[in-house]
């Protein structure tokens, strides 16, 4: 049985519909969630607020490879309804980590980085991430301590949406 986190962001068109469409993909792989969470983007202000979440997930039979795939086929799926060609993305799934048998995995193949090589200085990866797993660890480190060390207001910066009734259906 591998076990994958999955962080899940879009800042265009209907964002929450493409989390959604990612959670609906996994069905009952999904073994748990997180709420949505807003952030706002760095720099370039012409874009809309991100908004993310994290997945868990399980399958006998996927290995890291198939959990890649699977979700570089929902960014695919997303693609079709891109509005403008250098626009911001409808939708990006990262393997944050995955493991195996209960056991860690790592990789340095660029492909597929395992853990995700930025996760632990994410504010919107942990934020939900230690929603969805308060007791998870990333480098052997627990999530709070991550997120303690990150810049002052980075933690702040990523507040939960506040109406999460049309994702938890
Ligand atoms: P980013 O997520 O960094 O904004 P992209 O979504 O465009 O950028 O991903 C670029 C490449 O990163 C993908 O082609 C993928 O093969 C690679 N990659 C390496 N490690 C991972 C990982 N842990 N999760 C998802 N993609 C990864
Ligand atoms: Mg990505």
């Amino acid at each position: 049985m591998s076990c994958a986190v999955l962080s899940v962001g879009s800042n265009m068109g209907d964002r929450l519909q493409h989390l959604r469409s990612v959670a609906e993909s996994l069905g009952a792989r999904v073994v748990s969630r997180s709420s949505v969470y807003v952030t706002a983007p760095w720099g370039d202000t012409d874009q809309e607020d991100f908004y993310n979440t994290i997945l868990i997930a399980e399958c006998p039979t996927w290995d890291m490879w198939s959990w890649l795939e699977f979700a570089q086929r929902c960014e695919r799926r997303a693609e079709r309804v891109r509005e403008r060609h250098w626009g911001p993305r409808t939708l990006d799934v990262d393997i944050v980590s995955c493991s195996d048998a209960g056991e860690q995995l790592t990789s340095s193949d660029p492909k597929l980085t395992l853990p995700h090589p930025r996760a632990h200085e994410r504010a919107f990866v942990l934020v939900p991430w230690l929603e969805a797993e308060p007791a998870a660890t990333l480098l052997g480190v627990p999530l709070s301590e991550h997120l303690d060390a990150l810049p002052r207001g980075e933690r702040a910066g990523v507040r939960r949406l506040d109406d999460q009734a049309e994702w938890f259906v």
